[in-house]
């Protein structure tokens, strides 16, 4: 289990509910914030701690101890507002790590120049995730290294089970490096050799251009 930290949640709808909740699922110290009363309530199965309170009034935040938190999670979406006062404020009290979900590209612009640590559009994240899922169905998951790359968990094409690398020359033909490969679920062979045969049900965790990808997640 991960090392026992302490997170607020702002906003117990249902991206801060997610995130409070698998948060608290994982042993983890978890206050939720929100103005609503019947959120608050809600919330209390799966946070340490729940409060009602307005994240814009700066002495209800303080009189939270918000300060001694490891990271605060903003998950107030359609006030914008709200969100932006509420990152202002937790900002101006030195919070450690402020993490806030914004629901476009001028709010989040907003949420980066008042120095938020990390910025969260699920709705536009998602889109792509679906869209990269119909590109390359072989594609397990993945994580964005740049604009132009991604490290991506591939499940092995049926055509590859029984070759090795070294025959398959992957990199050269599909300028793609496998990095790793998952085998059996939990066993994990970093930098495989090139005399390495793949197995049925291997897992090849491979970086490459995100257009090189979607081509070699794309063989049957
Ligand atoms: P989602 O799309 O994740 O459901 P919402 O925008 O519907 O997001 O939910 C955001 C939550 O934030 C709501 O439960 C709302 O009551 C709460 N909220 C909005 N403004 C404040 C505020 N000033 N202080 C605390 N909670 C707030």
């Amino acid at each position: 289990m991960a090392i026992k930290k302490q997170y607020a949640v702002i906003g117990l709808g249902r991206f801060g509910t997610s995130i409070a909740r698998r948060l608290h699922e994982a042993g983890q110290e978890v206050l939720g914030i929100d103005i609503d009363e019947e959120k608050v309530e809600d919330a209390l199965a799966y946070v340490t701690e729940g409060v009602i309170s307005d994240s814009t009034e700066e002495k209800a935040l303080s009189s939270l101890d918000i300060t001694n938190f490891d990271c605060v999670i903003v998950a107030i979406g359609d006030d914008i507002q709200a969100s932006i006062l509420t990152c202002m404020l937790l900002k101006n009290l030195g919070i450690q790590k402020i993490i806030a979900k914004a629901i476009g590209k001028r709010h989040g612009q907003v949420l980066e120049a008042i120095g938020v640590d990390l910025i969260i559009y699920p709705e536009r994240d998602m889109g792509e995730r679906v869209a990269n899922h119909l590109l390359s169905p072989n594609t397990l998951d993945y994580i964005e290294l740049s604009k132009d790359h991604n490290l991506e968990e591939v499940i092995t094409p049926s055509k590859m089970i029984g070759k090795n690398l070294r025959e398959l020359d992957v990199r050269a033909k599909f300028n793609v490096s496998v990095i790793a490969i998952i085998r059996k679920g939990d066993m994990i062979i970093v930098s495989p050799s090139p005399e390495e045969l793949l197995q049925k049900e291997d897992i090849l965790v491979t970086i490459g251009s995100k257009n090189d990808l979607v081509k070699f997640s794309s063989i049957d």
